[in-house]
């Protein structure tokens, strides 16, 4: 079977592997489209994974299942369609408990084999059962690719604790931002405002629901938002940008008792500066939000299912596995991108 593997940012290839052999309690699916996160273009995150076969947003059908899971009364049969999220908690442990999943030792190491561009893939029995989702048969599979990004859009909205009535500051629409857009509403936000630099996607962000976009390659940020809040700043912040000077903007554009949500890690040899008294005297509320559980992702394919999010707005362009290099790059560019997705095979 054919996987596209990166063994440095500059240097992805397609190589052919066996197709992995399922243990007992595992399943095997045939991938029908899987899409490239725009996390997965930062080089520094994705070499330190390097070589790894790219891909953690598949979906595809069932055409195996481990023999001791007929004994089990299994939820799945061959021929399903599902989403199956790259890492799967245990359910069990204290993190777990306080709905933390991403800091489960076992969501930490589980993974999909050997992952998510490839033509098959394995589930191994932690992912199966802890988060492995059922597509409705009226969802296209392409629509499926976007249940793992909106995840974790769902819990960033979630940890930005909005309240109703809320004015949210989306800074940087690419797809994230973009799909932060399309979701703010159902959490609450009543106004919502999106800051970028590219006119495709201040554009997109009108299209999708936000009120206002300020662009910062032409307007002072900081007045217009002002202008734009009658002085009081966002309520929420969401910044998308993966640097530490992004973080410092979206300080200084929330409100006094609002949040400030880090949606991206910064560079890695970055340090953030933070005048301690500032936020204090503000009651300024500073949270993170990294990936996404079990939790997210049901919530996420009911957001898809009822056509908050779609493929149909998000994904620009589709590849063959073959083009995976091309997808790649074109993600990390943006641009006049949003969402890239290789597509397997017959599509549907
Ligand atoms: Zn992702
Ligand atoms: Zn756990």
């Amino acid at each position: 079977m054919k996987v596209a593997k990166l063994y440095s940012f500059s240097d992805i290839r397609i190589e052919d592997i066996p197709v992995p052999q399922i243990g007992s309690y595992d399943a095997l699916i045939k991938t029908k489209a899987c899409g490239i996160c725009s996390g997965d273009v930062m080089p520094w995150y994705i070499e330190k994974k390097a070589p790894v076969v790219l891909g953690h947003e598949p979906v595809g059908e069932i055409v195996e299942l481990g023999s001791a899971l007929y004994h089990y009364n299994t939820p799945f049969s061959v021929g399903d369609k599902v989403f199956v999220h790259h890492h799967a908690p245990c359910l069990n442990c204290k993190y777990c408990n306080r709905g933390d999943y991403v800091q489960c030792n076992t969501w930490q190491n589980t993974k999909i084999i050997p992952g998510g561009i490839s033509e098959y893939i394995l589930i191994p029995e932690t992912n199966l059962k802890n988060d492995t989702l059922k597509l409705p048969e009226t969802m296209s599979y392409e629509d499926g690719t976007l249940i793992e990004p909106t995840a974790c859009v769902v819990k960033s909205l979630k940890r930005a604790s909005i309240k109703e009535g809320d004015t949210i500051l989306i800074i940087g629409l690419g797809v994230m931002g973009q799909m932060h857009v399309l979701l703010a509403r159902e959490f609450g936000a009543k106004k919502i405002i999106g800051a970028d630099m590219i006119q495709f996607r201040l554009n997109k962000a009108l299209e999708f629901g936000a009120d206002h976009v300020i662009d910062i390659s032409k307007e002072n940020f900081i007045d217009r938002l002002k202008d734009l809040t009658n002085n009081f700043m966002a309520d929420i912040v969401i910044v998308g940008p993966n640097s530490a000077s992004a973080m410092q903007q979206g300080i200084k554009a929330v409100a006094s008792g609002g949040t400030v949500v880090f949606f991206t890690p910064a560079r890695p040899d970055e340090m953030l500066t933070i005048d301690p008294n500032y936020i204090y005297f503000r009651d300024i509320n500073i949270v993170t939000s990294y990936s996404c559980g079990p939790d997210d992702t049901k919530k996420a394919l009911r957001f898809i299912s009822k056509g908050i999010v779609t493929a149909g707005k998000l994904v620009t362009h589709r590849f063959a596995i073959e083009e995976t290099e091309k997808a790649y790059r074109l993600t990390a560019k943006a641009k006049d991108s949003l969402k890239c997705i290789i597509e397997f095979g017959d599509r549907q």
